[in-house]
């Protein structure tokens, strides 16, 4: 979608990619680790600084002790973070129970691993799951579970009940919960963002993964990590060793610089996406889709079908041509397609600006 909106000249709220810059400070710590040479490969698993800040902050903000030393990989990006902890604790014929709708990245990410994806229906209002259908989805045959909280398309941020709930099949079923926790500071009304490691018993059987790049607006840059027990984090280090050797030098540098922002930099951050997210869904809903708040992240699910019959597809592809706005087909997260036939993802990671003029030619798209 990123690319049909670059042919047609769109407002690109499709991918979840900020048009707004990184805080001074952190670029600024990236430039001179460049010019100060920072510029060859970095120690596999991580720069002993940057590993040691993120201990801090798991400690500090998640409620997770994490060794440095043996509890913490850095990757590129969250998305490697994913795919090798899948790589390394999957093997052929495992399942890994992915709620549905997902990040797109976890299904192949699965199958990549020899893994075998099975799903459950994650609410996108109300309790997160059916309780008997999430109880039913675990057997003997469940490696793992992948929770991403507060959830990208969905927007539903899980409360510690349901983490909980949970937590105790994994105990039960012997599995492990894989975390994407890269929306961790986009929260909103108030709501407290609850690592699953942090839950008694969890801490040996979860791998908690995030990164930079939403936090601070450099999705670029490409750093991330995996937090882990010590046997888990070995698996994980040798399949990022031999993928893909170590995170880029210079932003790692920098990411020891962000992650010493003070605590006003994330009630800003949050602040100020809820105030796009309230004026987009209410444009939305204005335009004529029906939408709802998203409790976290920066993405609105929207139901077009009181606006035309067609599918997902042809209507992401004609909002892109026609209004010069992209979104993503609904289908895309869900892996029973019918469930997002009649739904699109808006993104509202953009500047006041860029969302009134998106929000203008939906307005104008939708009257003509
Ligand atoms: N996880 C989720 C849930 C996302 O929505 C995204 C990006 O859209 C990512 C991970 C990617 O993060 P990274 O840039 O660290 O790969």
């Amino acid at each position: 979608m990123t690319r049909l909106a670059e042919e047609h000249g769109a407002i690109n709220l499709a991918q979840g990619m900020p048009d707004f810059d990184a805080p001074p400070r952190v670029k600024s710590a990236a430039i001179k680790a460049i010019e100060e040479g920072f510029n060859q490969y970095e120690t596999t698993w991580g720069s002993e600084k940057l590993r040691e800040a993120i201990a801090e902050k798991a400690l500090s903000f998640n409620g997770i002790q994490a060794d440095p030393t043996t509890d913490v990989t850095v990757t590129c990006s969250s998305t490697e973070a994913m795919t090798a902890s899948i790589i390394a604790t999957v093997d052929a014929g495992d399942e890994v129970i992915i709620p549905e709708p997902f990040y797109e990245n976890y299904v192949p990410a699965t199958i990549i691993g020899g893994g075998r994806p099975r799903h459950v229906r994650l609410r996108e209002s109300g309790p997160s799951f059916d309780e008997e259908e999430l109880k039913a989805a675990f057997s003997s045959r469940t490696k793992a579970i992948i929770i991403n909280t507060p959830n990208n398309p969905a927007g539903k941020v899980l409360t510690k009940e349901e983490l909980k709930l949970v937590a105790d099949l994994c105990v039960d079923f012997n599995s492990l919960a894989i975390t994407d926790e890269i929306y961790e500071h986009i929260i909103y009304d108030g709501r407290k963002h609850v690592s699953m490691a942090s839950l008694d018993n969890m801490g040996e059987r979860t791998i908690t993964i995030s990164g930079l790049s939403k936090t601070y607006s450099v999705t670029g840059w490409r750093v991330g990590y995996a937090i882990a027990a010590k046997g888990i984090t070995s698996a994980i280090r040798k399949v990022h060793d031999y993928t893909t050797v170590c995170a880029p030098a210079p932003f790692q540098k920098a990411g020891v610089e962000a992650l010493k922002l003070p605590q006003s930099y994330y009630v800003r951050l949050a602040r100020e996406y809820q105030k796009r997210r309230d004026f987009v869904v209410k444009s939305l809903q204005k335009v004529g889709f029906s939408a709802t708040n998203p409790e976290g992240a920066y993405y609105i699910l929207a139901d077009f079908s009181s606006l035309s019959a067609e599918d997902d597809t042809s209507f992401a592809h004609r909002i892109t041509k026609s209004a010069k706005v992209a979104a993503v087909p609904g289908s895309s997260f869900f892996a029973y397609k019918g469930l997002g036939r009649t739904k699109v993802r808006f993104s509202f990671a953009k500047k006041d600006q860029t969302l009134r003029e998106a929000m203008r030619r939906l307005t104008r798209f939708a009257t003509k």
